[in-house]
């Protein structure tokens, strides 16, 4: 029998934008109500740690009242086809919810929580929230288990990994402006085919330092059309 073709899919926070989780750098986004030095850094975690707990809680909490949209579902519909994997810059679960299989995220999941100590100290929290005192088995105190800017992608050499075994990858809602996540989109094969996925046309620096990103396709719509879009010519021509 014949290898199923690898997919990749390499999703950012616009994927999840059509579900109702703000992106981070849009206008109305995240980043117009928190600055990402009070919230999202290695440093506030330490120095301010309350804050970020709540900013994470809230999240969090949102999340559990939230759906994955056609474009998370799609992906996992091409699993009836294609070998597909995920790997996500996304700290929600909506990939996980709408039924895919092979999820590696990149930046950690909003529903699991670590030691401050020892990220490999890590539980299932579910959509909960967690307060100061509460307290890991090592008894240092309960975080977000996210990466935050300044902090280790334990996931990267994984995803490099991965990123170099497919023959499609898809790059769909992403800035591609966090590193070093961003350079994966460039380790894929010479020989695959890729496709952006924005209503923005993104990756074009990332282009001079990967010149065979150049043939990529741009389907310029938001992820649930452009999924559409891509599902029928994945389905029908591959
Ligand atoms: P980003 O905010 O930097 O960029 C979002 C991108 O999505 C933009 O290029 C924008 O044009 C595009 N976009 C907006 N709406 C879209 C839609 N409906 N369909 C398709 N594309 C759309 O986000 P990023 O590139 O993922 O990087 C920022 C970091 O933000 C990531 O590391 C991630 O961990 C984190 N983040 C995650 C979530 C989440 O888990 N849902 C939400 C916000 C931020």
């Amino acid at each position: 029998m014949a290898r199923r073709k690898k997919i990749i899919f390499f999703t950012g926070a616009g994927i999840s934008q059509e579900s109702g989780i703000d992106t981070f750098r849009d206008s109305g986004g995240i980043w117009e109500q928190h600055t990402i030095e009070q919230v999202a850094t290695a440093t506030a975690m330490y120095e301010n740690t309350e804050t970020v707990l709540e900013f994470f809680n809230d999240r969090r909490l949102a999340l559990g009242n939230t759906l994955p949209n056609k474009a998370h579902e799609l992906i996992a519909k091409l699993e009836e086809d294609f070998d597909v994997e995920v790997i996500t810059q996304n700290v929600d679960d909506l990939h996980e919810r709408a039924g895919s299989s092979n999820v590696t995220h990149l930046h950690g999941e909003l529903t699991k929580v670590c030691s401050m100590k020892n990220h490999k100290i890590s539980h299932d929290i579910g959509y909960n929230t967690i307060r100061m005192g509460e307290l890991a088995s090592d008894g240092e105190q309960l975080r977000p288990d996210v990466v935050l800017f300044g902090e280790d992608v334990p996931k990267l050499e994984v995803a490099q990994t991965k990123m170099w075994d497919a023959d499609i990858i898809v790059v769909v809602g992403t800035s591609l402006s966090v590193y070093p996540a961003a350079n994966l989109v460039g380790y894929g094969k010479n020989s695959a085919k890729y496709y952006f996925i924005n209503p923005e046309k993104t990756g074009e620096t990332l282009m001079y330092s990967y010149p065979h990103l150049s043939k990529a396709k741009f389907i310029l719509k938001k992820a649930t059309a452009g999924m559409e879009e891509l599902y029928s010519k994945l389905v029908d021509k591959e």
